[in-house]
């Protein structure tokens, strides 16, 4: 199918490109990499009056630094955090994760904004984005304001947006030492049937301090398991203590059934990939020496029954 018809504006600027989206009052869409829009334009899901396609908007495709935070531009492509050195250095989560994302051609035009927008429950950018503590910056008629990404799902695919309003970048504040990935996959670089992040610092008595924990797939949204982070505040992660937060994630999950896998199997799966993460963790503290900068340990299973 082809899309219904759409007015097409193609603005140089933010300040334009709200403008747009105000005169349409609501009813227009922001085209960025057109990953997800697309598709859903040619299948006649959406019928937009308009498009207001940001890719010639220049000020939204940087990566800046800032002391500990790092900030990336709403128009940066997936393929430019996975070649970035910048990236690599401050943000190794976003590095690694970028990296499990479709395919080739998805990376190359899909971009931080739209995965943020889009909000797919399975993502694996969003993800990241929340175990980091990330804030959201967008723009719209009555100016700017900053939404911590914990606060900008409310429900599938849904956001607390204004549809007037343009999400100009994302913030990142001191990316912690460790991180480890792991997520279930039918097939290579699918989307994800769960997926699971941990971060967290060890100090030099091998504790373990603001350890987190988030889950893809397993909710309308991505999740933080917040009580089983916090509940391994100060421990060495032990088998026991993995095992206790294992189950303590089973609290923040409402899991659907749908192509990829049933609720019943992915609530199997979170105490196993909650586990396999921390496990993982763990490891990468133990093989740091101290103050060395981040480290990762990642892993994904590509169909195989945990
Ligand atoms: C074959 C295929 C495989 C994929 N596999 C994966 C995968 O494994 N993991 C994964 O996470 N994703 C996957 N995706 C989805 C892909 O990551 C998303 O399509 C992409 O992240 C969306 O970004 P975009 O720039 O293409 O957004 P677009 O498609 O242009 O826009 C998506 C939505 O965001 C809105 N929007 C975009 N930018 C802004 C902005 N700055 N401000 C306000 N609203 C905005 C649009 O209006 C639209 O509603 C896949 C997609 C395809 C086609």
């Amino acid at each position: 199918m082809k899309p219904a018809v759409f007015a097409y504006h193609r603005p140089t600027s933010v300040a334009e490109a709200v403008a747009h989206l105000a005169d349409h009052e609501g009813t227009a869409r922001v085209l960025a990499g057109g990953q997800s829009l697309v598709p859903m334009l040619n299948m006649r899901l959406w019928r937009p009056s308009a498009l207001v396609d940001i890719n010639e908007v220049d000020e939204l495709d940087d990566i800046r630094v800032d002391g500990d935070r790092t900030e990336l531009g709403a128009l940066v492509r997936y393929a430019t955090l996975e070649r970035s050195a910048v990236v690599a250095e401050r943000l190794p989560l976003i590095s690694r994760i970028v990296r499990h994302i479709g395919d080739r051609q998805v990376r190359n035009r899909g971009t931080v904004g739209g995965a943020l927008v889009q909000g797919d429950p399975t993502g694996e950018f969003p993800l990241a984005c929340l175990v980091l503590g990330a804030v959201v910056t967008a723009t719209g008629p009555g100016g700017t304001r900053r939404i911590p990404l914990s606060e900008l799902y409310v429900g599938s695919y849904a956001t607390s947006l204004e549809l007037d309003e343009l999400v100009t970048g994302v913030e990142l504040p001191r990316h912690p030492q460790h991180i480890a990935f792991a997520e279930l996959c039918r097939k290579h670089n699918d989307f994800a049937v769960v997926s699971a992040v941990a971060t967290g610092d060890r100090d030099d008595d091998g504790r373990w301090h603001d350890v987190r924990i988030a889950l893809g797939g397993v909710a309308d949204s991505p999740v933080l398991a917040v009580d089983a982070g916090a509940a391994l505040e100060g421990t060495q992660l032990t088998d026991a203590d993995l095992a206790a937060a294992g189950r303590a994630a089973l609290q923040v999950i409402d899991p659907p059934t749908d192509v990829r896998a049933s609720a019943e199997y992915r609530r199997h799966l979170v105490p196993v990939y909650v586990r396999r993460v921390l496990t993982e963790l763990r490891a990468a503290g133990a093989s740091s020496p101290q103050g060395a900068g981040p480290t990762d340990q990642t892993s994904s299973a590509g169909g195989g029954q945990p």
